[in-house]
């Protein structure tokens, strides 16, 4: 066998590989049309007459100005990556219809119909408006997370974790000093 060969064969092998745990473990594929709608159809939870905040110009808030706008928690857990104790916001009751927006910039990051109760004392999400939050590594801990800050202020928001409910397994568990909650009746 040649040199070239023994390549093919052994990307062969390699897709082999690759193909069958792909095969045997893809999740079923009728859920994920439905998350899609839901991912992108967030705008029919928004108040009439209400603005929104579109991703771009993307911003950045200064230290004079989050002084001026901001508590010192929403300062510390918005600015530099803190954490509100668990059970103090009243988002964790939340349940009515609606978007929740940063409240840094209020660009919107979830609906009310992407969250549910996980009991851990922060408001969680199964998944975010798309495009609207960037993730990043986060090593603070011994094990590496992996928290997320919103797209367009670059404000600290949570962190996502892969315990979360189908369809998509994930838990976005967000700081609710970072939220505005914006009912859908509010207007
Ligand atoms: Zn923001």
């Amino acid at each position: 066998m040649n040199r070239r060969q023994y390549l093919h064969r052994s990307l062969s092998i390699l897709s082999a590989l690759y193909l069958v745990p792909t095969k045997l473990f893809a999740q079923p594929k009728r859920d994920w049309p439905a998350i899609e709608v839901l991912q992108n159809g967030w705008r029919h939870l928004v108040p009439k007459n209400f603005d929104v905040v579109s991703l771009r110009p993307r911003i950045n808030i200064s230290r004079a100005e989050q002084a001026k706008r901001f508590t010192p928690l929403e300062i510390e857990v918005l600015f530099e990556e803190g954490t509100e104790n668990p059970y103090s916001s009243p988002y964790n009751e939340e349940t009515r219809p609606g978007i929740y927006t940063c409240r840094a910039c209020s660009l919107p990051l979830f609906s009310s119909e992407m969250k549910y109760d996980s009991k851990t004392g922060w408001p969680s999400f199964f998944t975010s408006i798309p495009d609207h939050m960037s993730k990043k590594a986060d090593y603070k801990l011994i094990w590496p997370r992996t928290e997320y800050h919103c797209s367009k202020c670059g404000s600290h928001q949570g962190h996502v974790f892969k315990d979360g409910p189908p369809p998509t397994y994930e838990r976005w568990c967000n700081n609710g000093v970072c939220l505005n909650f914006i009912a859908k009746n509010s207007a």
